[in-house]
């Protein structure tokens, strides 16, 4: 599984991409599944970015938090149903390991965007992977690829 954004595929809520050059250039061979959850739980592309209010990706799922944008609007349910159909993709495929854009607060790891003590949460998304075993990698469009780290997880 791979944020569709890394690839070059324009379904940023602003309408662009976040396409990482290092990551497309070694793919290769491999077979892989583009992923956007924003739009796959029926959000817009552009659409207006979305923070997470009273916590992280793990506490929206645990409903203790709410994703909401920046024109005020609710987008909790958007999230979670394109986090819930991306899981179905990634089982469908049996895919156990996934390449996350950063900073998202749908597929990041460490999320800006978001209510926690130290600044930084884990997006909606990618806590539902983390709690069904999907083992991630936070990708930048600026970040080398592939690390030992991610080579190592293939063996
Ligand atoms: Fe879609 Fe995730 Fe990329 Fe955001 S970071 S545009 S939700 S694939």
């Amino acid at each position: 599984m791979i944020s569709a954004c890394l690839l070059g595929i324009p379904c940023r809520y602003d309408g662009r991409h976040s396409s990482c050059p290092a990551l497309i250039s070694s793919l290769g061979s491999i077979h892989f599944i583009p992923f956007c959850p924003e739009q796959m739980g029926g959000l817009p592309t552009p659409r207006p970015p979305s923070d997470i209010k009273g916590g992280d990706g793990r506490d929206v799922l645990a409903g203790n938090a709410r994703l909401i944008n920046t024109d005020g609007k609710d987008v909790t349910e958007a999230f979670i149903n394109g986090s819930r159909a991306a899981l179905k993709l990634a089982g469908l495929a049996g895919s156990s390991i996934a390449l996350m854009k950063n900073k998202s607060p749908s597929c990041g790891l460490q999320t800006p965007y978001c209510e926690k003590p130290s600044g930084l949460g884990i997006g909606v998304t990618a806590a539902l992977f983390e709690s069904s075993g999907i083992r991630m990698f936070e990708l930048g469009s600026q970040d080398a690829f592939p690390t030992s780290e991610f080579l190592e997880s293939l063996k």
